[in-house]
């Protein structure tokens, strides 16, 4: 099954070129107190929502797909992994060129010297929300990537038996500030990391290591690859973040992107898509400007002393 969230935070069921409304599946979700968990709330309890969804159906109202706005599947992730430099060719491409590696030998390591690093959870946004560039005076790059929504608590899961653990899939992007700094920081402003269109569930794709990705901008295609040619596999990836930190419902494992990086720049149109998942179509804007009152503040004796 396919389940988007679309508009004001409906859910909706894809097939083909419309999305049939089944919102009323939400009320299988039991009512939570404070403190929340610290999973997402509709993926630990997916399956009761998709029996739902099946029942309601049948007489769900069918909007087209081209009229809605889709918003990240996952709406509460209690966290983002991403995987560093996980295709040799990207590697090679980021050993090759100074934009890339900035000159931080962090960034130029494998995977398995790097290990996996944390995108803020503030910095996701659906496809129809787009991208909002926030510094313009540096290159900002779209990396594609085959996204993992865990679906089952996993602590010190081994690979063999990882895939029970996953939800579903959707396309990623790891949208990356090039520069020096730190990983963390350079991927999570707000809206670098698109989730979507849609959540596809895991029992439409048995083998995530066997996907088609690409991604063009303008029309232009700049990545195009194979999960196969991933370094570290679902499984594997899994196998790792389990064995450092709990992984649970709804956390999301960006796997990584194939080489081909460019940039991009408000304006752009870029089109992404996953054999198995679909396409998405995402704009790219200049993020707003900060108002001047902040500025000022931020700029102020008191502020910089603080
Ligand atoms: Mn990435």
């Amino acid at each position: 099954m396919r389940l988007c969230r679309f508009d004001s935070d409906r859910l909706g069921v894809v097939d083909r070129d419309v999305v049939r409304d089944v919102t009323g599946a939400l009320d299988v979700i039991p009512a939570y107190r404070y403190p929340l968990p610290e999973y997402d709330v509709l993926i630990a309890n997916l399956e009761k929502v998709v029996g739902r969804a099946k029942e309601l159906l049948s007489k769900a109202p069918a909007v087209p797909l081209s009229g809605v706005t889709l918003l990240s599947p996952v709406a509460n992730p209690g966290k983002l992994v991403a995987a560093p430099v996980n295709y040799q060719k990207h590697l090679d491409e980021v050993k090759g060129d100074s934009q890339l590696h900035a000159n931080n030998p962090a960034h130029t390591v494998t995977i398995q010297t790097a290990g996996l690093f944390l995108k803020a959870t503030s910095s996701l946004a659906g496809a129809g929300e787009g991208i909002a560039v926030v510094k313009p005076d540096r290159r900002t790059d779209h990396e594609v990537e085959l996204a993992v929504v865990i679906g089952r608590t996993a602590h010190h899961v081994p690979r063999a038996e990882a895939l029970h653990h996953v939800a579903g899939y959707c396309i990623g992007l790891d949208v990356s500030i090039r520069g020096s700094e730190d990983r963390s920081f350079r991927k999570s402003p707000d809206s670098y990391s698109v989730l979507g269109p849609w959540i596809v569930t895991a029992d439409e794709i048995p083998d995530p290591g066997v996907l088609d990705l690409e991604i063009a901008v303008n029309g232009t295609t700049r990545q195009k690859s194979n999960t196969r040619y991933l370094i570290l596999g679902v499984p594997e990836l899994v196998e790792l973040a389990s064995s450092f930190y709990t992984l649970y419902p709804g956390d999301v494992i960006f796997t990584g992107t194939p080489e081909g990086v460019s940039p991009i720049q408000p304006g752009d149109q870029v089109r992404a898509s996953i054999e198995g998942i679909g396409t998405m179509d995402v704009r790219v804007r200049a993020a707003e400007a900060p108002r001047v009152a902040e500025m000022s503040e931020g700029l102020s004796p008191s502020a910089s002393r603080a």
